[in-house]
């Protein structure tokens, strides 16, 4: 069955004996033993909870993996993946990565023994010249985060499987409804589920989607010794986000289309990153490996100044972290979500003082059009006229 099909239907036909067309939530923490050495399928629920695993069968069929893991947030699913590694192992990370993600890798694995290096994992010679003998993965964003930079998942996957490393993808931005690294050849997706999965901005939640059988094992050995679980009623309203998913993306993209194009046009623009604009560099890759161009648009203003007018003048748009959910938010990257990356580091990739990003939600187009024009006219008049 096609994808709208499948996320329309998750968790209908769980239960049997009442019919519930909606997944049951299992508010319990542990299961009756029918007798010595038997049981349910269900003991305890950090081990297993029929409603969350309602959600990982959901999402390890919409990525094409064996097994799905669902933990408490983004950050617990990249925790719990990254947790694979050994002291001395080496990780190759796209440079343009989440904020949390490079926090993770640099301020509790790497006093550990576990590295990583930070190259355009869309550049092969870029990878190769990092490449130590130690190396164990390469983890990419694909489109980055806030960058827009795109990686072929397929090559690299090639890459990684010659050499014997794993490849990771964490598929936040596209969700499995545009894109599928398991089919490309990657071992592991994960998701922060807080954004497009969920869809809502009302539940935290991160996915893991192992290939193999044996990944899977792995995995779920961390999931259940670290135990950062998803509860019942959070997984219960992660698939409850998910059953829009398809519906909810196809706008996203249709306005962010738009929004992108309109900036592009904008003489007070100078710089728009969308994987869908004829400019891209990645356009090629992203269309070929994807279904869509995601609903994400970073662009620069002219002037740092003009940003705090922006943001504060923005009346439909929210100011707040965060992306994917039905109502837009604008990001400040420099000092939100990537704040924790050293300032030459992030200047380097183009996060700097001047970089917004578009979380474009799915109201009506005129109505965004309108607020982000009067916002950046306002903040036009203030400064570029100042400065004359
Ligand atoms: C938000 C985000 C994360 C972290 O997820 P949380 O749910 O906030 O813990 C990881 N990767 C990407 C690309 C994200 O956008």
């Amino acid at each position: 069955m096609k994808i709208e099909t499948r996320l329309a239907q998750i968790g209908n036909g769980l239960d049997p004996a009442t019919g519930a067309i909606s997944a049951p939530i299992y508010q319990s923490t542990t299961f009756a033993h029918p007798g010595l050495g038997q049981s349910t399928g269900f003991d305890y629920a950090r081990t297993l909870n029929p409603t969350r695993k309602a959600l990982e069968e959901a999402i390890a069929d919409l990525e094409g993996g064996d097994r799905g893991l669902a933990f408490a947030s983004g950050m617990a699913a990249v925790h719990a993946v990254l947790s694979l590694f050994q002291p001395g192992d080496h990780i190759i990370v796209s440079n343009d990565l989440y904020g949390g993600t490079y926090r993770v890798l640099e301020q509790i694995l790497r006093p550990l023994g576990i590295t990583a290096s930070y190259v355009h994992t869309g550049k092969m010679d870029d990878i190769e010249a990092v490449a130590l003998p130690s190396t164990k993965a390469i983890f990419i964003e694909t489109p980055t985060n806030p960058m827009m930079q795109i990686t072929d998942i397929a090559a690299c996957s090639i890459l990684a499987q010659a050499r014997g490393w794993l490849t990771i993808v964490d598929n936040t931005f596209m969700t499995p409804y545009l894109q599928r690294p398991l089919d490309l050849g990657a071992d592991i997706v994960l998701h922060s589920a807080t954004k497009y999965l969920g869809g809502h901005n009302d539940v935290m939640a991160g996915l893991v989607v192992a290939k193999t059988a044996e990944l899977g094992e792995r995995l779920y050995f961390v999931q259940n010794s670290i135990g950062a679980v998803l509860g019942p009623h959070d997984a219960w309203l992660l698939m409850r986000g998910m059953k829009t998913l398809a519906l909810r993306m196809e706008r996203h993209m249709k306005n962010a289309f738009a929004i992108a194009g309109w900036l592009d046009a904008r003489d007070d623009i100078p710089h728009v990153y969308y994987p869908g604009l004829e400019t891209h560099p990645g356009r090629d890759i992203c269309s070929r490996q994807a279904s869509g161009f995601g609903g994400m648009v970073s662009f620069d203003v002219l002037d740092a100044r003009m940003v705090p007018y922006i943001l504060e003048h923005l009346e439909l748009i929210t100011f707040a972290e965060s992306l994917g959910g039905v109502e837009s938010l604008m990001t400040y990257p420099a000092r939100q979500t990537h704040f924790d990356i050293p300032e030459d580091v992030r200047n380097a990739i183009g996060v700097t003082d001047t970089l917004l990003r578009f979380s474009v939600g799915i109201e009506h187009i005129g109505d965004l059009i309108d607020d982000l024009a009067q916002a950046l006219e306002y903040a036009g008049d203030r400064v570029l006229a100042v400065r004359g």
